[in-house]
């Protein structure tokens, strides 16, 4: 049993290094072909495998999302509260507890954003005709246009600070994402549009996410969704729900759509 799981191990590493440039930094093994329950588990190498098998497919294969991304290294790492970060040719997902598929996508979503100098979410914020600007931001705060507290989100329905430009970027996104918070910016912008076009309406391991990411906007003001808490979701419906529930109607959609079929530039 052991030998063999050092085996699998062994064979996706040099699968995903072979096929997407991706190198893992593993922890298991000592050189022995003895496998060591490390940082990396079976289940999750399968889950890494999977996911950057679906992000080549959607980009049209292996050799493009190598162009796209040029190489990536992952590795897990103590790095706070979040589950992932991204820099250019490197992904680090948290040692705290497991990653979702999701995270994978949004990740390596970041990777290939970094590998185009953040180029490419600056490309999707005027695409959908957001801007950012801290000055407008602090504005709508001061006068009470903002649904968060001053300096900070408060922590009660309909006050997290989802609104266009109440957030610490002051990005005023355009359009409709498929959500907002605190931290929403254009690259944030970018992996979610990138996790959503992937997920939507094609039956992967994303998509149930991306369609209950929508769905919420249905609820009542003060439902609670098993996912994501309770808040004003009618209220945000108008920013966030997309024309009919569709979100291939969506500029986020159909940047995302462009970029990958080669319509907008990312060389
Ligand atoms: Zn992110």
């Amino acid at each position: 049993m052991e030998q063999s799981e050092s085996q699998f191990a062994g064979a996706k590493l040099a699968q995903l290094k072979a096929d997407y440039h991706v190198d893992v930094l593993a922890d298991w093994g000592d050189g022995e072909g003895e496998w060591k329950p490390g940082t990396w588990t079976k289940a999750e190498l399968y889950r890494l495998h999977n996911q950057i098998a679906l992000m080549a497919s959607i980009m049209g294969g292996s050799e493009k999302f190598v162009r796209h991304l040029g190489g990536v290294t992952v590795r897990k790492a103590d790095i706070g509260s979040h589950g992932g970060e991204a820099l250019s040719h490197r992904v680090s997902l948290s040692t705290k507890g497991t990653f979702s598929s999701w995270t994978v996508v949004h990740e390596f979503a970041h990777a290939w954003d970094a590998n185009h100098g953040w180029r490419l979410s600056r490309q999707l914020e005027k695409y959908t005709g957001g801007y950012t600007s801290r000055l407008l931001s602090l504005t709508k705060r001061l006068v009470g246009l903002s649904d968060s507290g001053f300096l900070n989100p408060e922590s009660k329905p309909g006050r997290y600070g989802r609104r266009p430009g109440c957030n610490r970027a002051g990005y005023f996104y355009g359009d409709k994402p498929s959500g907002s918070n605190w931290s929403f910016n254009r690259l944030e912008d970018f992996a979610e549009s990138v996790a959503m076009y992937i997920g939507w309406g094609r039956n992967n391991d994303l998509s149930d996410w991306a369609e209950a990411r929508i769905k919420r906007y249905l609820l009542e003001n003060l439902a609670s969704d098993k996912n994501f808490g309770i808040d004003n979701w009618t209220d945000y419906a108008k920013y966030f729900y997309p024309d009919g529930g569709d979100y291939t109607k969506t500029k986020r959609w159909q940047f995302v759509d462009d970029l990958v079929n080669g319509r907008i530039g990312n060389s």
